[in-house]
């Protein structure tokens, strides 16, 4: 995105475009008022590639975590955030994290909001979550269905095909072509793809 373009502000507007892992850190952020560290990596790093700058993330964390002190929050989460923008330690520039990363790697344990959906939810609970973003229960089913056969990334592409199927519907727009996607690969990647299209 442009530079500027999302600020501190506007984050909670747009997360209807976000991937269902997103939207889940996302949830439990403003629930919760905290994310332990693996989902602010996660969830820090999106932002960041949604274009996010380092001084709105500042304000945008700091104000999510608004039961701590300041001198809490400077001394426990700053440094974290100033260092996934490349301000602190060996200055190297974070980029988010791939699907393959969140799914292979760094399962979430009790208390732990990071991850896949598709990939480490319940099927109860993923099913939920699908319900909570206004799907049918025929798109509920087949999408459950894909994430417990294995097929983690076809079920979250197929998640991003319904909700610009719906937004189509929504404006009344008549479409004989389906809407098919090429298999997302990354939060950042469903984001801007969904952005324009099913916000
Ligand atoms: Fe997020 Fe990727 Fe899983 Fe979709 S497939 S929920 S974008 S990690």
């Amino acid at each position: 995105g442009a530079a500027g373009a999302v600020s501190a502000d506007n984050v909670d507007a747009l997360s209807s475009g976000f991937p269902l892992c997103m939207q889940h850190l996302h949830t439990q952020l403003l629930k919760d008022h905290h994310l332990r560290h693996g989902g602010r990596m996660q969830f820090g790093l999106f932002l960041k590639g949604i274009g996010l700058g380092l001084q709105e993330a500042l304000v945008y964390w700091r104000r999510a975590f608004g039961n701590m002190t300041d001198d809490q929050f400077q001394k426990g989460y700053a440094y974290n955030i100033r260092h996934n923008y490349g301000m602190e330690g060996k200055r190297a520039d974070y980029t988010p994290y791939s699907c393959h990363r969140i799914i292979m790697s760094n399962p979430p344990g009790p208390g732990d909001h990071h991850g896949c959906p598709f990939r480490h939810f319940s099927t109860d609970r993923l099913r939920a979550a699908l319900h909570r973003d206004r799907l049918t229960d025929a798109e509920v089913r087949e999408i459950a269905e894909l994430a417990g056969a294995g097929h983690y990334q076809v079920a979250c592409t197929r998640h991003l095909e319904v909700k610009m199927q719906h937004r189509k519907a929504q404006q009344q727009q008549t479409s004989d072509t389906e809407t098919h996607i090429s298999s997302i690969a990354s939060p950042n990647q469903f984001f801007d793809l969904c952005i324009g299209d099913c916000k």
